[in-house]
């Protein structure tokens, strides 16, 4: 069968029912029908392990039971008869590899179907295919800047309104929500101004207001180890798989994932169309990578908290939901179970940003994160240079903030060289207070609310 036949997963495909349902069972191999994901992933018992398990637990129907999932490097798989027959045809529809990914990361993120991708922004690619000219998509003012490109993109060429309004107020989302509202596309936290925005709520809201509205969550931030936008009521989660999930930057990828399966073959839809599927290679890779999701995520998260901790207590305007001075520390906590790994602050001086971010030598300047080496980062002038200066000014984005992404390391090393900056760079006065940041306001003392984002930006 050649590759122009009906599209795997494709409903109307009547011929493929069969194989459609070979490669996307909803029941495991005892033939338990339970949720969240299918086999050959999940232990036969169809008991679910707590996630540390499922992480690195993964059956397959290998014929010699290779431990690791085999690569299959293959265009195209031979069919048993002329009207084809096989479970895979052509790998744009459809690749073993990628789909024991696929199930694997179904049921790492509690979700009844996963896809993946080339990339985050192919996953967000893929999801807004489902959009139509004259649909009207709601969003945060402190988004990824490649998130923030594609729906510019969308407006100007797609006939999509797009509203970026201050999502941490549920009440802004309600305001603008109306039957035209076809999707709702949140972030929480948001870099890399790390504000919460509560998921809960506007799925209520939204799906009051608008029954047929999608409600899409970026959980690249935090992970499924730390938060499962679906079980608050998200109908579709999307992370890049470029960062935590697979967590060593040896790799690009996008995953996908929902519970509405009839959603999922929506989204396959153009994944077949346009071959964006992830490739065996970078599917094999990524299924290593998330074996250590836990271990790595929880290093980062305990060296994070101490690093925030450390810049707070001298002086700093730190951001971060594992410090009780968020101002969001409680919303952020009734929904997720960590604080992640991503912290930015503020010195009060962009010049001296500068000099800090070039004098770090353990922490490497680089967009990005979720790896497990430590990065360093000035958004304005890199992730987010995409948005330009009028735009970041109105949206409250300081020119002097820094981005850590903190790895894996030794804390202490970490610490050690954080400081080391500091004082090279000039922000911290040695000689008065002892160890200050030197543009320190009177109210930025370790446990007082931060003060508003536009009164520190120079
Ligand atoms: C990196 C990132 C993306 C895009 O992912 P890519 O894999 O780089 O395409 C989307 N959202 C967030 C929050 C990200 O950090």
């Amino acid at each position: 069968m050649s590759e122009s036949g009906p599209p795997r997963g494709d409903a109307s495909a009547t011929g493929k029912d069969s194989a459609v349902r070979k490669a996307f069972p909803h029941v495991d191999l005892a033939g338990h029908n339970l949720p969240p994901s299918p086999a050959p992933s999940s232990p036969r018992t169809g008991r679910r392990y707590a996630l540390a398990t499922e992480l690195v637990y993964t059956e397959s129907n290998d014929q010699f039971n290779a431990s690791s999932v085999p690569i299959y490097q293959s265009a195209t798989f031979k069919q048993t008869s002329g009207g084809g027959g096989g479970e895979y045809d052509y790998t744009r529809s459809g690749n073993p590899t990628r789909t024991h990914l696929e199930r694997h990361l179904a049921k790492i993120m509690s979700a009844q179907r996963a896809l993946v991708v080339s990339s985050g922004m192919a996953a967000l690619d893929v999801i807004t295919r489902l959009l139509k000219p004259g649909d009207e998509v709601v969003t945060g003012d402190d988004l990824y800047g490649g998130t923030n490109r594609l729906l510019k993109y969308l407006s100007t060429h797609g006939g999509i309104i797009v509203h970026h309004v201050d999502t941490t107020n549920p009440e802004n989302v309600e305001q603008v929500l109306s039957s035209k509202t076809a999707m709702v596309l949140l972030e929480t936290p948001t870099n890399p101004l790390i504000k919460i925005v509560d998921i809960r709520r506007i799925s209520t809201v939204t799906h009051a207001k608008n029954p047929g509205a999608l409600v899409a969550v970026d959980n690249t931030m935090l992970s499924p180890l730390l938060l499962n936008p679906l079980d608050l009521g998200a109908d579709i989660v999307y992370e890049s798989g470029t960062k935590y999930l697979s967590g060593h930057h040896d790799l690009m990828a996008g995953v996908i994932a929902v519970n509405d399966l009839a959603l999922g073959d929506k989204l396959y839809f153009p994944i077949n169309a346009s071959g964006c599927g992830l490739s065996p290679f970078d599917s094999w890779l990524l299924l290593r990578g998330v074996k250590t999701l836990k271990v790595r995520m929880e290093q980062q998260q305990n060296n994070a908290q101490r690093i925030a901790e450390f810049l707070e207590s001298h002086g700093f305007r730190v951001r971060y939901p594992g410090l009780k001075s968020h101002p969001q520390y409680d919303l952020h906590w009734t929904m997720a179970r960590g604080a992640g790994a991503v912290l930015s602050f503020e010195t009060g001086d962009a010049l001296i940003s500068e000099r800090i971010v070039e004098s770090a030598k353990l922490w490497a300047i680089s967009v990005s994160f979720g790896c497990v080496n430590s990065l360093i980062s000035m958004p304005c002038r890199m992730s987010h240079a995409s948005i330009d200066a009028k735009t970041r000014k109105e949206r409250a984005m300081p020119e002097d903030l820094i981005r850590l992404c903190v790895g894996i390391e030794d804390p202490d090393d970490l610490i050690d060289d954080l400081r080391r900056a500091l004082v090279q760079a000039g922000a911290v006065d040695v000689t008065l207070q002892g160890f200050q940041n030197i543009n320190q306001s009177p109210s930025s003392s370790s446990d007082s609310v931060p003060p508003p984002a536009a009164s520190s930006a120079t």
